[in-house]
């Protein structure tokens, strides 16, 4: 494409979103993608008959004070997608407790009260806080100079974010409840935001879990592939060009200010091609956007984002199996399985230091609802843990794939203990780890999430979509609000307005 308005560094959610809308603002956008496929963490891949989902469990929200929704409907997502809504919440499962928890406030609150009925107070006092920091952080102005005409009445207007907005989960659940099997329950999901209750921020896990109880989780029917080529298609219909198998190497500057890119084909066979564009919308991870700048840009960067911790990376044992596998008894889409000494909310959460033998685990069972994935007659599944990347580094090839045989043996046989007869229905076993997800999307250390959601970097404190670069932006779960489907959609919404304005 000759004269872009903006070029796009990478096609992951963050990219595709902040891309479509503005191509549907009327400006001419590049995106450059470096695998063959777009989408990033949101894509399928086919193996031996099977459409295997890659990363999606399910998506938060899609209530109608979602803001997702807004983004979806401008970009007519909803009339070309089906959004199927999962049954419930989760599933957890300890050696003492076996509880299914409803996606809905009302229900979820009656189920837990009725399990631990001496923890009434504690357990309505989690459910309106959550849902009190996230209708907070909603009414947050995203106009600095609004913001700041607000701050004297910070307090008064802003309550919860005030006086919670520095505090852990962990350190906030202790407060309020006492029982540690409620507090393994009610925080079996955490580990998608973080493997640490302890660092993890309130703002953030209120943000997300408070968007699941009120609106369900959903997952993408055929796929989150689906959601990715329905974006990069909608960028080339409105006049824009998507790029792939081409990686940027180089952002451009001019007196200081980002001015282009510098791309090669995958192969490496072809010339570097330079593209120049008043705007750089880097999607790709922010580590890795700091290493292609000119060495002034990359201090000023580095500066900004020097302290910074990045968060965690997930493990994925993708299973088919041979046929539908209803009539075993599991009856949840999601089953969080947690390690059988967990005698604490401490000992029982997973954490990417314990052993796979005792790292807690969540299983989806795709065939509970018409997900589109699977094959004709069969149906599939995936282990999902919290993982790093250490684990994997400075393998051989043969180690590697020896010890994630060994790994998806060990998680399947403790699936095996909560759903009786599941290893005889398996057809198909293939493992990701944290160096899969780097490999393929260039995330360093596999982190699908960006930098921890840890309290100091998250909410209010999370990295701006506005770089310290005049010209360049970033539009990916490294940068504001942070990671997850809702988390790197936002972050494109964030940045097309960041930039229109
Ligand atoms: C196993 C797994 C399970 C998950 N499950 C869920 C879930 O159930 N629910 C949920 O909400 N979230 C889930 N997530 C998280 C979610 O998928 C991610 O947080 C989100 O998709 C990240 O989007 P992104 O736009 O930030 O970037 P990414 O998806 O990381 O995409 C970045 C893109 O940039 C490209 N790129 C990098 N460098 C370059 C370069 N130099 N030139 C060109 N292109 C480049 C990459 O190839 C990639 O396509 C999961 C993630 C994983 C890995």
């Amino acid at each position: 494409m000759k004269n872009p308005d903006i070029v796009i560094i990478g096609g992951g959610l963050g990219g595709l979103t902040a891309g479509a809308l503005l191509a549907k603002r009327g400006k001419k956008v590049l995106l450059i993608e470096q695998h063959s496929v777009p989408g990033g963490c949101a894509t399928t891949f086919r193996r031996r008959g099977f459409l295997v989902e890659a990363g999606l469990h399910e998506m938060d929200g899609l209530d109608s004070g979602d803001p997702k929704r807004r983004i979806f409907e401008e970009l007519g997502v909803f009339e070309h997608l089906e959004f199927i809504r999962v049954p419930e919440l989760y599933r957890v499962v300890t050696s003492k407790t076996d509880l299914v928890v409803p996606d809905n406030t009302e229900k979820a609150i009656e189920m837990f009260i009725g399990a631990f009925p001496d923890e009434e107070k504690g357990i309505r006092a989690i459910f309106s806080t959550i849902h009190a920091i996230r209708d907070e952080v909603d009414r947050l102005p995203s106009n600095r100079t609004l913001l700041m005409l607000q701050l004297p009445f910070f307090p008064l207007l802003y309550p919860k974010l005030v006086f919670m907005g520095n505090r852990t989960l962990g350190e906030f659940v202790d407060s309020i409840i006492v029982n540690e099997e409620l507090k393994i329950a009610l925080l079996a999901n955490y580990p998608y935001y973080h493997d640490d209750p302890d660092t993890l921020s309130l703002v953030y896990y209120s943000m997300a879990q408070s968007s699941y109880y009120r609106g369900g989780g959903h997952f993408i029917k055929g796929g989150s592939q689906r959601l990715s080529d329905y974006l990069a298609g909608f960028i080339q219909a409105h006049e824009g060009e998507v790029v792939l198998d081409t990686r940027v190497t180089r952002i451009l500057t001019e007196h200081g200010r980002a001015v282009g890119v510098a791309c090669r084909k995958r192969n490496g066979i072809e010339e570097e091609q330079v593209f120049r564009a008043e705007t750089i919308v880097a999607n790709a991870a922010v580590p890795l956007v700091a290493e292609m700048l000119p060495d002034a840009e990359r201090m000023l960067l580095n500066r900004r984002i020097s302290g910074l911790k990045p968060g965690i990376s997930w493990l994925s044992v993708y299973i088919g199996f041979k046929r539908d596998i209803s009539h075993l008894n599991n009856s949840a889409y999601s089953t969080f399985i947690m390690s059988e000494d967990a005698s604490t909310l401490r000992r029982g959460i997973p954490s990417a230091s314990s052993g796979f033998d005792r790292r807690g685990f969540v299983f989806v069972d795709y065939s509970r609802i018409d997900s589109g994935l699977g094959a004709e007659g069969k149906s599939f599944g995936v282990i999902c843990t919290v993982d790093r990347i250490d684990e994997w580094n400075g393998l051989t090839e043969d180690a590697y794939r020896e010890k994630k045989e060994r790994v998806a043996k060990t998680l399947i046989d403790r699936l095996e203990r909560t759903i009786p007869g599941i290893s005889q229905e398996i057809e198909y076993v293939e493992v990701g780890t944290a160096r899969t997800i780097q490999r393929f999307t260039g995330n360093p250390g596999g982190i699908a999430t960006g930098y921890a959601q840890i309290k100091g970097q998250s909410g209010p404190k999370r990295l701006e979509n506005r770089s310290p670069v005049p010209g360049l932006f970033f539009a990916s779960a490294w940068a504001n609000p942070g990671g997850g489907f809702t988390g790197a959609i936002l972050s494109g919404w964030f940045c097309a307005n960041e930039i229109l304005s």
